[in-house]
C-alpha cells in the first residue's frame, strides 16, 4: 500500500508514563504503515523539560502557532511527590497551561460514542460538546478571610486616575471575601472559537451563564457573545443551517438533560469545569473523550481528555499486562490529521482519518476491548477484554481492509 503523503509539519508532542508508551504504539501500528509522517517532534516528557528548563513546551507551543495544528499526548503536571520522583529543579508549570496561555483558546470536549455503551441519560443520542472558556474567574481570583466586623470595599483606580468605589458588605462578624475579573479580549476570543467550532463542525451553539444575578459581569458574556455573533458570524451560520441560542445557566442544565445531544455547549470557565466532567462521566468515561484546543486565530492542539493513567504505568513497569484504553488518544491523532489533511486539501488524509476512527468503533462494536470498557459493555457479543497493544492490532487489520477497498 502507498503510503499517504503531507506537504505541512504537524506539530508532534509526546509526553509521559503509560500515555507515552501508547503514543509510540499508535504511531506504530495505525499512523506510520499508512502515512509517511511529516512531523516536528518536541519531547514534552518531564525528563526533557526539566533538561530544557521547560523551553521546549514554550518551543512547542510557538511550533504550534507557526504550522496551525498539533497533537498532544498526555503530561505530567508535577506535585510535590513527582519533584522527589524525577528529581527535578523546580516545580514546572502545566505544560497545557502553558501552552493555553500562548495560544489564547477554548477547549473543546467530547464524548466518542460506540454502540453497548450507553450514555447514563436515555435520551442522549448523540455528543454534547463542552466549550469552556479557560481563562479568568475564580481560577485567577484573589480572596481571603475576613477576620471580623469591618467594612469590604471593591476599589477601582484607573490609569488616568478615576476611582470607583463600592461597599461589598459590612461585616458584623467574620467571614470571606473574594474578587474575580475577566478581559473582553479574553471573552472575545472566547466567542470567536465558539462560533468557529460550530461552523467547522455544523452544529448548533448554545451558550449560558447567570446574567439575571450577575447584571454586569455574566451580562458582559451574554453582549459580546451577542455582538460578535451578529456582526462576524449571523450569515455564516444561516448559510450552514446551525443557530445560536443563549439561555440562563438553569434552564440550559435543564434542556440538556432532556436534550437528544449533538450541539456544542460553552460555558463560563468554572461551569465548563464542572459540566465537562458532568457529561463525561455520563457518557461513559475520560479514556472515550476527545479535547482540542482551538485558538482564535485558527491553530488547534487535538488531545485525550484524560491524564497519564499513572496506576497503570507502575504496573507496566513491573512488567504486568495492562489493558489501557487508547481511544482518546487514537481520536487526537486522527483529529490532528484530518485538520492537516483540511487545511493543505489532502483528501486522502482525511478519508485515512475518517476510516481510523470507524476502524477504532467497529473494533469496540464487534466487542473486542480494553478493561475499562469491558466493565461497561452492554452490547449482545460478550466483551473480549484484550490488552493495549492487541487492540491496536485489531484496530490496524479492520483500517487495512478499510483503506484496501
Ligand atoms: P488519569 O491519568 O486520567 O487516570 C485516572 C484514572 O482514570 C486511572 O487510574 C484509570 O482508572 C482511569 N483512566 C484514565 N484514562 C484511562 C485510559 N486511557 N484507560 C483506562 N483507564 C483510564 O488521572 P490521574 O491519575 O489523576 O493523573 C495522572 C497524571 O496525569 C498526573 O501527573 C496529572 O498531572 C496528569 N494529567 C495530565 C493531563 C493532560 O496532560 N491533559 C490531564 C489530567 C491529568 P483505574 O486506575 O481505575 O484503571
Ligand atoms: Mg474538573
Amino acid at each position: 500500500m502507498e503510503r499517504i503523503k503531507m506537504t505541512t509539519p504537524l506539530v508532534e508532542m509526546d509526553g509521559d508514563e503509560m500515555t507515552r508508551i501508547l503514543w509510540k504504539q499508535i504511531k506504530d501500528e495505525l499512523v506510520l504503515p499508512f502515512v509517511e509522517l511529516k512531523s516536528e517532534y518536541y519531547d514534552l516528557g518531564l525528563p526533557n523539560r526539566e533538561r530544557t528548563g521547560d523551553q521546549v513546551t514554550i518551543d512547542a507551543a510557538n511550533a504550534n502557532k507557526k504550522y496551525g495544528v498539533a497533537v498532544k499526548c498526555a503530561t505530567i503536571t508535577p506535585n510535590a511527590q513527582r519533584v522527589k520522583e524525577y528529581d527535578l529543579s523546580q516545580m514546572w508549570k502545566s505544560p497545557n497551561g502553558t501552552i493555553r496561555a500562548i495560544l489564547d483558546g477554548t477547549v473543546f470536549r467530547a464524548p466518542i460514542m460506540v454502540k453497548g455503551i450507553s450514555p447514563v441519560v436515555k435520551t442522549w443520542k448523540q455528543p454534547i460538546t463542552i466549550a469552556r472558556h479557560a481563562f479568568g474567574d475564580v481560577y485567577k481570583a484573589t480572596e481571603y478571610r475576613v477576620p471580623g466586623p469591618g467594612k469590604a470595599e471593591l476599589v477601582y483606580t484607573g490609569a488616568d486616575g478615576t476611582t470607583f468605589r463600592e461597599t461589598v458588605y459590612d461585616f458584623e462578624c467574620p467571614g470571606v471575601l473574594q474578587g474575580q475579573f475577566n478581559k473582553d479580549s479574553s471573552i472575545v476570543s472566547f466567542a470567536r472559537s465558539c462560533f468557529q467550532y460550530a461552523l467547522d463542525t455544523r452544529q448548533d451553539l448554545w451558550f449560558s451563564t447567570k446574567d439575571t444575578i450577575s447584571k454586569k459581569y455574566d451580562h458582559t458574556f451574554k453582549d459580546i457573545f451577542q455582538q460578535i455573533f451578529d456582526s462576524e458570524y449571523k450569515e455564516k451560520f444561516d448559510k450552514a443551517g446551525i443557530t445560536y441560542f443563549y439561555t440562563l445557566i438553569d434552564d440550559a442544565v435543564a434542556r440538556v438533560i432532556r436534550s437528544k445531544g449533538g450541539f456544542i455547549w460553552a460555558c463560563k470557565n468554572y461551569d465548563g469545569d464542572v459540566m465537562s466532567d458532568m457529561v463525561s462521566t455520563a457518557f461513559g468515561s475520560l479514556a472515550m473523550m476527545t479535547s482540542v484546543l482551538v485558538s482564535p486565530d485558527g491553530n488547534y492542539e487535538y488531545e485525550a481528555a484524560h491524564g497519564t493513567v499513572t496506576r497503570h504505568y507502575y504496573k507496566y513497569l513491573k512488567g504486568e499486562e495492562t489493558s489501557t484504553n487508547p481511544v482518546a488518544t487514537i481520536y487526537a491523532w486522527s483529529g490532528a490529521l484530518r485538520k492537516r489533511g483540511e487545511l493543505d486539501g489532502i483528501q486522502q488524509l482525511q478519508r485515512y482519518a475518517d476510516a481510523l476512527e470507524q476502524a477504532t468503533i467497529d473494533t469496540i462494536e464487534s466487542g473486542v476491548m480494553t478493561g475499562d470498557l469491558s466493565l461497561m459493555w452492554e452490547g449482545e457479543t460478550p466483551a473480549r477484554k484484550v490488552n493495549s497493544l492487541d487492540f491496536l492490532k485489531a484496530i490496524r487489520s479492520r483500517l487495512e481492509e478499510a483503506l484496501k477497498a
